[in-house]
């Protein structure tokens, strides 16, 4: 199968519709295109486009083409489950929506801390296993938004699992939080294969600073910034597809080109592809590059990079609560694991000696603490 991937999260909208009012013609388009060369495999949710965009795939993909011509995706909203019932009924209302008579592929929805507790309360992993036995689904996993010990737990906890759908890309391989890396290793040690959602990081590395432009021009002028983030994880070994949650026509154009003839990255592509993360993070509110050479000597303690790239989020989102109570919630279980407060920095000037980029950091962690401790 071809690695990529039409993620149906982002589908086209009506001129100034809202998130649930898809523009069904051009997504059927953009369906046509996709299929002419050769691509099978789509990925939906309950809670995409509020529900519309199972719907979606019944009309642009189900009515339009002979069953075994596609593979589907769904997932469990674990976030909608209170008790063992509800997963029938949500299930049987997933097959309804998209008239898929059957799931190739069928995940549990976003799986953390917290939703991990859910589906083993619930027996969530033991009703997919049912649902497989019952030939209405094909393939057991998960989507996963936690860090890498926890996804060793579950793991070991549910070998029956198959494939795990991991956030992976370039930028975020060595992101403290994220832990594209860590995770991608994890899953590897468990012998599992891998899907990829965000590998453009919600489109961020399709435009990048010019400075990383121009490196990427340099080996290859014709090539979009988003080609190199899905060939970067396409190039995994044990990544068997990559989603691209494509919104118009011609990103299908672009993505369904390279990746038709998928050509793996070279190493001079990947030191390139380095390159580029150290200047997108340089070009940050806090142009922290995460190397570390501050930490070893603070007294207290403080985890400065990480702390940067909780404020960094905060300041590129900027009136975006949900962003600032998720980063606030990273920089408390940073203390819980030991970590110093950034209002506990005694203004000793260590770290600012020792940083490559010359980042003054005994005046940044004042207004840090403001911002993540107010
Ligand atoms: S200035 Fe603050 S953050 Fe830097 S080394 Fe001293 S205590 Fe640590
Ligand atoms: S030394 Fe500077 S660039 Fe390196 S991690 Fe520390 S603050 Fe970031």
């Amino acid at each position: 199968m071809k690695k990529l991937g039409f993620g149906l999260m982002r589908l086209p909208l009506l001129e100034g519709g809202s998130e649930d009012q898809i523009d069904i013609e051009l997504m059927k388009k953009m369906t046509d295109l996709f299929m002419e060369r050769g691509f099978t495999y789509y990925d939906t949710a309950y809670m995409y486009h509020r529900g519309m965009s199972e719907r979606a795939f019944k009309e642009a993909v189900v009515e339009r083409f002979p069953r075994e011509c596609f593979t589907i995706t769904d997932k469990m909203p674990m976030m909608m489950v209170q008790e063992e019932a509800d997963l029938e009924r949500l299930f049987n209302e997933q097959l309804e929506r998209t008239g898929a008579g059957y799931f190739d592929y069928y995940w549990l929805h976003n799986l953390n801390r917290r939703s991990y507790e859910t589906a083993v309360r619930t027996n969530a992993f033991a009703f997919v296993q049912k649902k497989m036995e019952e030939g209405l689904v094909k393939h057991l996993g998960f989507s996963f938004h936690d860090n890498a010990e926890l996804l060793d737990r579950i793991l070991t906890e549910h070998p029956e699992t198959e494939i795990v759908q991991l956030q992976i890309n370039y930028l975020d391989w060595n992101d403290p939080f994220v832990q594209s890396g860590k995770c991608y290793d994890v899953a590897v040690k468990h012998g599992k294969l891998i899907t990829v959602m965000e590998p453009v990081k919600g489109g961020k590395l399709a435009a990048l600073p010019e400075e990383a432009m121009e490196k990427l021009r340099a080996i290859d002028p014709k090539a979009s910034p988003a080609s190199f983030a899905i060939r970067f994880v396409a190039s995994l070994p044990n990544v068997f597809m990559v989603l691209s949650g494509m919104s118009n026509l011609a990103q299908m154009e672009d993505n369904s080109a390279f990746m038709q003839e998928f050509k793996p990255l070279t190493e001079e592509e990947k030191e390139v592809l380095k390159e580029c993360a150290d200047i997108i993070r340089r070009s940050k509110a806090v142009p922290c590059t995460a190397c570390r050479y501050c930490t070893e000597g603070c007294p207290m303690q403080i985890p400065i990079p990480d702390y940067f790239v909780l404020y960094n989020n905060v300041l590129e989102n900027p009136g975006n609560d949900w962003t600032l109570q998720g980063n606030k919630r990273n920089y408390a279980r940073l203390q819980d694991a030991g970590a110093g407060k950034a209002s506990e920095c005694l203004g000793c000037g260590l770290c600012e000696a020792a940083c490559p980029q010359h980042i003054n950091i005994p005046e940044l962690m004042p207004k840090l603490a403001e911002v993540l401790e107010g």
